[in-house]
């Protein structure tokens, strides 16, 4: 398992947030959005909350031998921190009028055993890379992305579209969002990849493909490089991890 977050070559600021807690199988992408550092603060307030309420209902998620997978009240715990997340950046944000409209996105992945539940709001995403496919788990919540499900844009023009960082979902811009939550069963040498769109809007998932497969410490800071390399327009955050059925979510 590796993660980093990078400012990019452009921004003054990094409104990424990550979370690699590999104690309790939880990883965070989430990318914020607001001015007066309102990015900031919400995308570092959704993985702290989102991390708190995890913990607090680690009873939910325990790995217990009577626990069949998937298990629906897991997803929907899942689902439920993020709109805990999504309170609380709205409630702060009624609290500090410069932070009004404040959101971020949030890519949540818990592993239990050999399961993946994932939770997810906005167009940070999470890739499955098994058997040298690579698989978009979660669809982006944007107004491209839509049109691309609807058959009015194709996926080519949507990647050049100026309006590609229009998102329709966030968290914390409302009390609370519709959340978009999936399983997925893990097998041995699976990839999963979590990032923002500083890097999925940069790096082809060709390339991305093609890094997954190299070790996940040398992924992650590769993946950063080639976003940079392309511009680096954005903040670039990845998480790596690496499934190993023995040691689950180890690099
Ligand atoms: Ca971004």
């Amino acid at each position: 398992m590796a993660g980093a977050t990078h400012i990019g070559r452009v921004r003054s600021t990094n409104q990424d947030s990550i979370l690699t807690n590999v104690a309790q199988q939880l990883f965070i992408v989430a990318d914020g959005m607001g001015g007066h550092a309102g990015g900031e603060i919400a995308s570092s307030l959704a993985v702290q909350a989102i991390d708190a309420y995890v913990n607090e209902q680690k009873e939910i998620f325990s790995s217990t031998p009577e626990r069949t997978h998937p298990d629906a009240h897991v997803a929907n715990t899942l689902g439920n921190a993020i709109n805990f997340a999504s309170t609380k950046i709205y409630e702060r944000a009624l609290e500090e009028p410069s932070l009004r409209g404040m959101g971020t996105t949030a890519t949540v992945v818990k592993i239990i055993d050999n399961y993946a539940y994932i939770a997810h709001v906005g167009d940070s995403r999470c890739y499955l890379l098994r058997r040298d496919f690579i698989y978009q788990v979660t669809n982006d919540h944007s107004l491209v992305s839509e049109q691309v499900r609807a058959g009015i844009l194709t996926k080519e023009e949507a990647e050049l579209h100026h309006l590609r960082n229009v998102i329709t979902r966030s968290v914390g811009y409302q009390e609370e969002e519709d959340v978009d939550t999936t399983s997925l069963a893990l097998e041995d040498d699976d990839r999963l990849l979590l990032c923002s769109d500083g890097l999925h809007g940069k790096v082809t998932d060709k390339e991305i493909s093609a890094h997954l497969k190299t070790q996940a410490t040398l992924a992650v800071p590769s993946l950063i490089d080639l976003a940079n390399s392309h511009g680096g327009e954005d903040n670039i955050s990845v998480v790596v991890i690496a499934v190993t059925m023995r040691h689950r979510g180890e690099a």
